[in-house]
């Protein structure tokens, strides 16, 4: 009796974990989508289609992690696509705390224009947003082209700490 008490439970349990693993990933699915969206729809025509061809002709897993690195003291040059591929996955997490994004065309030049000095490492938003709306820029964005609001270093939080 307990033993099939116990059975029906266990079914029971593992129903409602099959569920709420549907919906969480559901969930994670529509968010991905919404940011896809959000990208794409920010995206100038031509950048896209870097995009596109850098996806059509790379491995992005192996070329992208090498858009901003230096060998040898020489920064390497990957292809402009490759370079927007990496600004915008690194954007998800922005976009999963609820912040802007975008890659208008002024940022996406920025990205792909970016030039890596010797000894650096970092991708070129260097931690640099905007002080009103939070969209994270490239260092060498000084205005914001959602908001029109100042951007530099840790711009929000500077003008938010006081
Ligand atoms: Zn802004």
């Amino acid at each position: 009796m307990i033993k099939q008490r116990l059975l029906r439970l266990e079914k029971t349990a593992k129903k409602r974990i099959a569920e709420i693993n549907a919906d969480k990933q559901r969930k994670f699915e529509e968010q991905g989508n919404a940011f896809k969206r959000a990208i794409f729809d920010s995206l100038s025509d031509e950048h896209l289609r870097l995009l596109r061809d850098f996806l059509a002709e790379s491995n992005p897993a192996v070329d992208q992690s090498l858009t901003y690195t230096v060998r040898d003291g020489i920064p390497i040059d990957v292809k402009p696509g490759g370079k927007l591929l990496a600004w915008i996955n690194d954007r998800y997490k922005d976009f999963a705390e609820g912040l802007p994004v975008s890659v208008a065309p002024v940022i996406a030049e920025a990205i792909i224009n970016f030039k890596l000095e010797e000894g650096q490492y970092d991708l070129p938003d260097n931690g640099s947003n905007c002080e009103d709306c939070q969209l994270t820029v490239p260092i060498s964005i000084t205005e914001c082209p959602l908001c029109g609001g100042r951007c530099g270093y840790r711009a929000y939080q500077f003008k938010h700490s006081k």
